[in-house]
C-alpha cells in the first residue's frame, strides 16, 4: 500500500509553502483512509482490482456470504454477452498474474459461472481477500459530525460507514466511497401503479420476485399450480417458456400493461439478436396455441387472498375486470434503486430514472437502444458530495439496460481519478458488441450447454 509523501510539499515562497504544507497534509492524512467500495458484484470487485493495482488502500464490503450474491439467485441464467465483455481488464491481468485461466471469451456463461469461474478467484487473490468483509451490510454512510445541511468543512471531512455484521454494529472511516449496490434486491411491486401495497406485501409467500430456477430448485413449486407471470419482457418471457416446458400441469396466465401482445414479441427473425429474436418466435406460437391466457393491456390494482388461491383485480381498456384466480404469482416487473442508507449523503439523482442525473440522457430507454450508450466515466457520475460515486447497476437507476463492461470503465476512470491520474480519468472508451444487447436472459436453453449439467444450477 502506499506511503505518504511528504517531501514533494516543500517548494515555492514561504507563505505559499505554508499553506500548500496545511493543505497536503490534510490531503496526506485524509489519504491514510480506505476508500469503501460497497457491494461486491462484478463491479465492487473491479473497483478493488483497480484500487489494489494503484496500490491504494480500500475496503470491499458486502452484505452476502459470498461476492456475486445477487448473481447467485439468477445463477441458472445464462448471460447474453460473452466471457469477453465480462471480465474486466485490470482484473483479468492480476488474475492472470496468479496463474488463472481465463474462459473461453466467446462463450455465453451461466450466472453461476460468472460467479464460481471469475469473481471468486478474483476475491481470493492476495491483492482482494484482506480488504474484503462478507456477511456486513452498510446501513448508513454520513459525513463525520455532519449532516446533509452543514457545508463548512464538508469536503474535507471523512465520510463515516456505519456496519452491520453478525448482528453486531460497527462504524468505520473512509476517504472516498464508491456505491456499487446494485438494483437486484429491490424488485418493483407487481401493482400497476408501482406502489407496495398492504395486500401485495402479504402476499409475499405466493409471489416470487425474480427469475425462478424452474428446471431445478423450483421445479416441484409450480407443480399443477395456476400462476400468473406479471411483466413483459425477455425475463417474463423466459419464465412462461420454462413453465411450459414443464408439461406437469401448470396453467400460466400472463399479465401485461403492453397495448397488444404484439409488442412483447419484438422483432423476432428481424433481431439484431438471433436468440432474442427466437424468444419472441417461441411466445407467439406458445400463446398462438393457446397456452398460455394472456391479459394486456390490464393494470393490476388489488390482490385478494381468498380460500381458493389469490384473485387479482385491475384495470383493463377502461374498465375494471377481475382475473381467474391463480395459486402463485411470478413478478418480471424490474427493480429499482435503494438509496434509504445514503440518505445523508447530497445526490443528484434524475427525477426519471432513479440514475445519476447526468447519466440519465445517455441512458434513457425511450432514446437510446442498449448498445448505443456512449462511453461515460468520472466527470459524469461525479455527485455534489466530493468523492461518493454511485456506479454499476445502480448508476442506471431504473433503466434496465446495465452492461458490465459500462461499470469495468465507470470504475476504472473513478479509481483513476481518486488516485491523481486526471488525465486517464477522462479518457474514457468502451468496447462494446456492435449489435446491441438488451435483457436477453438466455435460460439454460440446452442442457449440455448448463455448467451444472442437465440444466439443473449447482449454484
Ligand atoms: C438476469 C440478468 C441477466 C443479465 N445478463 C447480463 C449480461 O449478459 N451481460 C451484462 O453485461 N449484464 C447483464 N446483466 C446486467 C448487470 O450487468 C448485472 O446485473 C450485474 O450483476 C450488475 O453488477 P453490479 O456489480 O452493478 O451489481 P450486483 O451484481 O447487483 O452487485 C451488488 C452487490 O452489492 C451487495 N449489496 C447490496 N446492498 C448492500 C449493502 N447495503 N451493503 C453491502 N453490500 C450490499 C449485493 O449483495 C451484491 O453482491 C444481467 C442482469 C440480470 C438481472
Amino acid at each position: 500500500m502506499k506511503n505518504i509523501e511528504l517531501k514533494q510539499v516543500n517548494s515555492g515562497g514561504c507563505c505559499e509553502t505554508a499553506a500548500k504544507i496545511n493543505i497536503d497534509l490534510e490531503a496526506s492524512l485524509n489519504k491514510e483512509l480506505p476508500i469503501a467500495i460497497i457491494g461486491a458484484g462484478p463491479v465492487g470487485l473491479a473497483a478493488a482490482a483497480h484500487l489494489a493495482n494503484t496500490g491504494e488502500r480500500f475496503l470491499l464490503i458486502e452484505s452476502g456470504g459470498s461476492v456475486g450474491s445477487n448473481i447467485l439467485n439468477w445463477g441458472h441464467v445464462r448471460l447474453f454477452s460473452p466471457w469477453q465483455y465480462n471480465i474486466d481488464k485490470i482484473a483479468k491481468k492480476i488474475l492472470e498474474d496468479h496463474a488463472w485461466k481465463a474462459p473461453v471469451l466467446d462463450e455465453l456463461p451461466l450466472g453461476c459461472e460468472l460467479v464460481n469461474d471469475y469473481l471468486i478467484p478474483l476475491a481470493n487473490l492476495p491483492e482482494i481477500k484482506p480488504y474484503l468483509l462478507l456477511n456486513t451490510k452498510v446501513v448508513s454512510i454520513s459525513k463525520k459530525g455532519l449532516d446533509k445541511m452543514k457545508s463548512a468543512n464538508r469536503e474535507k471531512s471523512s465520510f463515516i460507514l456505519y456496519l452491520e455484521q453478525n448482528g453486531v454494529s460497527k462504524r468505520i472511516e473512509a476517504r472516498a466511497v464508491i456505491d456499487a449496490t446494485g438494483t437486484w434486491s429491490h424488485p418493483n411491486p407487481i401493482n400497476a401503479d408501482n406502489v407496495w401495497t398492504k395486500e401485495e406485501k402479504g402476499l409475499k409467500q405466493h409471489i416470487y420476485y425474480g427469475i425462478p430456477d424452474i428446471k431445478g430448485e423450483h421445479k416441484d413449486k409450480y407443480k399443477g399450480k395456476r400462476v400468473a407471470v406479471v411483466g413483459g419482457g425477455h425475463s417474463a418471457i423466459n419464465t412462461i417458456l420454462e413453465l411450459s416446458q414443464l408439461n406437469n400441469g401448470v396453467e400460466i396466465t400472463w399479465i401485461m400493461r403492453k397495448k397488444s401482445i404484439e409488442d412483447a414479441y419484438g422483432g423476432e427473425d428481424k433481431d439484431a439478436l438471433e436468440a432474442r429474436g427466437e424468444l419472441g418466435s417461441r411466445i407467439h406460437q406458445l400463446v398462438d396455441a393457446g397456452q398460455v391466457k394472456v391479459y394486456t393491456p390490464f393494470f393490476i390494482h388489488q390482490l385478494i387472498k381468498t380460500n381458493g388461491g389469490i384473485t387479482i383485480t385491475g384495470e383493463s381498456k377502461g374498465s375494471e375486470k377481475t382475473l381467474s384466480t391463480v395459486d402463485e404469482i411470478i413478478a418480471n416487473t424490474g427493480s429499482r434503486p435503494d438509496f434509504s442508507f445514503i440518505r445523508e449523503i447530497r445526490l443528484s439523482i434524475d427525477n426519471a430514472t432513479e440514475s445519476v442525473e447526468a447519466l440519465a440522457p445517455l441512458i434513457d430507454p425511450n432514446l437510446h437502444s442498449c448498445g448505443t450508450v456512449r462511453p461515460h466515466g468520472e466527470e459524469i457520475l461525479r455527485q455534489p458530495e466530493k468523492d461518493f460515486y454511485i456506479v454499476g447497476m445502480k448508476s442506471y437507476g431504473r433503466a434496465p439496460t446495465f452492461l458490465m463492461a459500462t461499470g469495468y470503465e465507470q470504475v476504472r476512470s473513478i479509481v483513476a481519478h481518486l488516485t491523481g491520474n486526471f488525465d486517464s480519468a477522462k479518457k474514457v472508451e468502451l468496447d462494446l458488441p456492435e449489435t446491441g444487447v438488451c435483457s436477453v436472459n438466455l435460460v439454460s436453453q440446452s442442457s449440455t450447454q448448463s455448467c451444472c449439467g442437465n440444466g439443473v444450477s449447482k449454484c
